[in-house]
C-alpha cells in the first residue's frame, strides 16, 4: 500500500532539510528524499568546504605576513592532501550526523531520484508516496558552457575533488563563487587568472566594491581579464577567446553560474510551472502554481544562500501547522558575505540601485589601509559605504570589505533591517580601535 505523509521534501540540502525538521517537531509525519548527498549544496560541494579552503587560505596569508612582526617564517611543506583529508572528513561527520538527527525527529529518508508523479504523489526508487504537502527543494548544479572543449574544465563540484593543488589556473567567471575560488587558489600558491565577461568583478555589486576588489586581487598577483569571451578550450588546456589565446593552465574552472536541478523533476506530471531557465516561480508564501506544492531554496531563483532557504523552510512548516497564516520570508535587506580576500559584506541598495529608486541619496564612504596591514609588504584596502536616503538619511545600504567583514556585518544588518538611520549610526559609540569603527564615525 502506498505510504501517506503529511509532507514530502525532494531535495535534502539546506531547504528541503529544514522544511522537514520544523514539521516534524510539530508531529507531522515526513519524508525527505535525496539523490545524492544528505545536506546538499552548502554541506558537501559549497559553503561549508568553500570555508574551510577560506580559513586555509587566511593561515596562508598569515604567515606571510608574520614577517611583517618580526617573525622569520615561511610557507613551506604545505599540504593539500592533509587539507582536503581533514575537510572532507569534517563533511563526513556533518553528513553522517543527520541520519541520526531524522531518526530521532522520525523523519524517513530515501536515497535515490525523487519524480512528482501528480500533485500529491511522489515516486522514488520505483515506488510511490503520497503527501498532504510536497516541497521541491532540488537546488542547483554548476553551469557548464555549451562550447567546444568545455569538458576539459572542471567547475565548483571539482574543484573541491581535486587531489593536488594545481600550479596554474585560469577561473572563468568573476561572480561570487569564482573570486572565492581565485582568492583561496592564489593565497595557497597557485597562479590564478580570471576571465570574465562584465568589465567588473562581482556584477551587481556596488562600484566601491568592484573596484576595491579589482586593485586588491591585481596586487595581490591575480591577472584579471575582463571583457573575455571564451570561444572554445583545447585539449592541453588553452583557452581561444576574443582577446586571444592564454595556455598553460593545470585546470581551468568554470564558475559561470548555476542552472536549478528542476528537468527531471515531473514539473509536468503535476501542473507545475517554470520559467525558461527551469526556476520554479513560488508567492510569497512559497506556493507554486499547484496549491499544495511549495518550492525552496535555489531553484525558485531568488537569493540563491542557504540561510534564505533554510528560513524560507522553516517559515513554510510554521506557516502550514503552525497556526501562523501570515508567516513567511520577507526577502529585502539580505546581508551576504563573499569570502574573498579580504572579504566583502553587503546588505540593501548599491549606490546606483538607490539613485534610480530613491530620491535624496546621500552617500558616506571611506577607504583605507588597515591597522592590521600597516606594517606589512603586501597591504590589502578596506572600503566602507553606507547608502542613506530620504530627509531622515535611513541606512537602505551597506557595503564593506576588508579584513573583518565576513564578521562585522551581521549586526549591522540587524540594525539596517530594523531601520536605522545615519544618526542611529552616529550615535553609537565607537569600537577602538577597530575598522568597523568607521561605518559609525563617518561623516
Ligand atoms: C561553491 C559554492 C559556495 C557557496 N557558498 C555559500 C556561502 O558561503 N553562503 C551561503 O549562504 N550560500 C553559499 N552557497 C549557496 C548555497 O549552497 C545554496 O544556496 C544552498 O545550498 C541552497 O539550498 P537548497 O536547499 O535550495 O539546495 P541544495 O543545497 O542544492 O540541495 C538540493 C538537494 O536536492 C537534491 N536533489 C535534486 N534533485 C533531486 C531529485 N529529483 N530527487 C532527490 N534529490 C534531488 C540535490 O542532490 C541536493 O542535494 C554556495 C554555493 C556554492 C556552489
Amino acid at each position: 500500500m502506498t505510504k501517506h505523509y503529511d509532507m514530502i521534501a525532494i531535495g535534502a540540502g539546506s531547504g528541503g532539510l529544514s522544511a522537514v525538521e520544523r514539521a516534524a517537531e510539530y508531529g507531522k509525519k515526513c519524508l525527505v528524499i535525496e539523490v545524492k548527498t544528505m545536506g546538499g549544496t552548502c554541506v558537501n560541494v559549497g559553503c561549508v568546504p568553500k570555508k574551510v579552503m577560506w580559513f586555509a587560505a587566511n593561515a596562508a596569508t598569515q604567515i606571510n605576513n608574520a614577517q611583517g612582526f618580526g617573525f622569520a617564517v615561511d610557507v613551506k611543506n604545505f599540504s593539500w592532501e592533509k587539507l582536503k583529508q581533514g575537510r572532507d572528513n569534517y563533511i563526513k561527520g556533518i553528513t553522517t550526523w543527520y541520519d541520526g538527527y531524522l531518526e530521532k525527529l522520525g523523519i524517513d529518508y530515501i536515497h535515490g531520484f525523487g519524480k512528482l508523479v501528480d500533485k500529491n504523489t511522489v515516486s522514488v526508487n520505483g515506488e510511490t508516496y503520497t503527501a498532504k504537502h510536497i516541497v521541491l527543494s532540488p537546488g542547483g548544479e554548476p553551469a557548464m558552457p555549451h562550447i567546444e572543449g568545455a569538458e576539459y574544465g572542471i567547475t565548483s563540484d571539482g574543484f573541491f575533488a581535486l587531489e593536488t593543488l594545481p600550479k596554474k589556473v585560469a577561473v572563468i567567471g568573476g561572480g561570487y563563487i569564482g573570486v572565492e575560488l581565485a582568492g583561496v587558489l592564489n593565497a595557497l600558491g597557485s597562479e590564478v587568472a580570471i576571465f570574465g565577461r562584465a568589465d567588473t568583478l562581482l556584477r551587481g555589486f556596488d562600484s566601491m566594491i568592484q573596484t576595491a576588489l579589482d586593485k586588491d586581487y591585481t596586487a595581490h598577483g591575480i591577472t584579471i581579464h575582463h571583457g573575455s569571451q571564451i570561444n572554445k578550450v583545447t585539449n592541453n588546456k588553452t583557452l581561444v577567446t576574443n582577446k586571444g589565446e592564454f595556455s598553460g593552465f593545470d585546470e581551468i574552472i568554470w564558475a559561470v553560474g548555476r542552472n536549478p536541478m528542476t528537468q527531471h523533476l515531473g514539473l509536468e506530471n503535476a501542473g507545475i510551472k517554470c520559467d525558461q531557465k527551469g526556476f520554479i516561480p513560488t508567492d510569497k508564501y512559497q506556493a507554486t502554481n499547484i496549491d499544495n506544492i511549495f518550492a525552496l531554496g535555489d531553484a525558485t531563483g531568488r537569493a540563491p544562500l542557504t540561510p534564505v532557504a533554510i528560513a524560507a523552510g522553516r517559515r513554510l512548516s510554521d506557516r502550514l501547522y503552525n497556526n501562523m497564516p501570515d508567516r513567511h520570508l520577507n526577502y529585502n535587506n539580505i546581508a551576504t558575505v563573499v569570502f574573498s580576500h579580504p572579504p566583502i559584506g553587503t546588505i540593501g541598495l548599491t549606490e546606483n540601485e538607490a539613485n534610480e529608486q530613491c530620491k535624496k541619496v546621500k552617500v558616506y564612504k571611506s577607504e583605507f589601509t588597515p591597522m592590521a596591514d600597516t606594517l606589512l609588504d603586501h597591504k590589502t584596502t578596506t572600503a566602507l559605504k553606507l547608502v542613506c536616503t530620504g530627509d531622515n538619511e535611513k541606512v537602505v545600504g551597506c557595503h564593506i570589505m576588508g579584513h573583518g567583514a565576513d564578521e562585522m556585518l551581521q549586526g549591522f544588518a540587524v540594525a539596517i533591517k530594523m531601520g536605522a538611520t545615519k544618526k542611529d549610526f552616529d550615535d553609537t559609540i565607537a569600537i577602538h580601535p577597530t575598522s568597523a569603527e568607521e561605518l559609525v564615525t563617518m561623516r
